[in-house]
């Protein structure tokens, strides 16, 4: 029995169909309705787990829209759940508006967890998971990509990409010209399905190696990528700090100047420091 009044954000499989829990399909199973990303993508699960609830359509485009829909239909004493394409709504997904709406309108929201392919490539990335930062999808252009890693690669803890194979190369790119050849990574590829490919090693090899194979760059990616290692760091050295310094430097020098002297008090190379620059000043 399902209370009412409840909408349960549901994760379905990443990958291999089975990769979902008893207690999902059996929401799923007794909800009144499923409110679904892609309704024909989602069929094909549902079909296979011999669920016949009725799925709607609620993506990026009418999320918005369909609010007040689900809204009704919860405080008419009804049930919903809601799922993505792929792993657990809302990340990288959506959702987010839904769900506070219903926490606005003091309807209940319960997550039925499972599979999230940034879980599931951090567990077996080798790489410290104490603490990590998951950062989604890098922008697409080039140079808003090195802007957007630049103060990330400070960062001492993981951190976790999602990539798509159009940007996969160009990605691993910008990885080693901002964090450097030698930063250590592990990119997890088709996790959970057929060709499933988990490559670790510097970000120099996993990038000639995905390179030189067309079938390294077909699929679904995450990246995670080691923290700074503790002897690269000046002292006290944080991206907050390289801000705080730029910002008194900006106020009395040009920007190539400012730039200049932040890179060597920081020990960090001048493009990094002067595209930070650039930023704080919003060029
Ligand atoms: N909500 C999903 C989750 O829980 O992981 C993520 C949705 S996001 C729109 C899709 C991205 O997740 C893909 O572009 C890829 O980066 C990553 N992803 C999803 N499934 C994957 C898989 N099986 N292997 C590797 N990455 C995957």
């Amino acid at each position: 029995m399902l209370s009412e009044q409840v909408l349960y954000i549901v994760a379905t499989p990443i990958g291999h169909r089975d990769d979902i829990s008893a207690r999902a399909v059996d929401v799923l199973r007794n909800v009144d309705r499923i409110y679904a990303e892609d309704t024909r993508h989602s069929l094909t699960l549902l079909r296979h787990q011999g669920i016949e609830t009725r799925i709607w359509a609620l993506h990026e485009h009418n999320e918005e829209s369909q609010i007040d829909v689900v809204l009704e239909h919860l405080r008419d004493g009804h049930s919903a759940a809601l799922i993505s394409d792929a792993g657990t709504p809302l990340i990288s997904d959506p959702g987010y508006r839904l769900v506070r709406a219903c926490q606005q309108a003091g309807i209940k929201v319960s997550p039925v967890p499972g599979a999230c392919a940034l879980t599931a490539a951090l567990s077996v990335s080798g790489l410290p998971t104490d603490r990590f930062q998951f950062v989604g999808f890098a922008p697409h252009k080039r140079s808003a990509r090195i802007a957007w890693l630049q103060p990330l690669e400070m960062l001492e803890h993981t951190q976790v990409l999602y990539e798509s194979p159009h940007r996969i190369v160009d990605c691993l790119h910008d990885i080693v010209e901002v964090y450097g050849p030698e930063r250590e990574l592990s990119v997890g590829r088709e996790l959970t399905k057929k060709f499933e490919t988990l490559l670790y090693g510097s970000a120099a090899q996993i990038l000639s190696i995905v390179v030189a194979d067309a079938n390294q760059q077909r699929g679904e990616f995450v990246i995670v990528i080691a923290g700074r290692p503790a002897s690269d760091k000046a002292d006290g050295e944080s991206v907050v700090e390289l801000d705080r310094t730029l910002r008194v430097l900006l106020e009395h020098l040009p920007v190539k100047s400012a730039a200049k002297a932040a890179a060597d008090l920081f020990s960090i190379n001048k493009r990094t420091a002067y595209d930070r620059a650039l930023l704080l000043q919003g060029k």
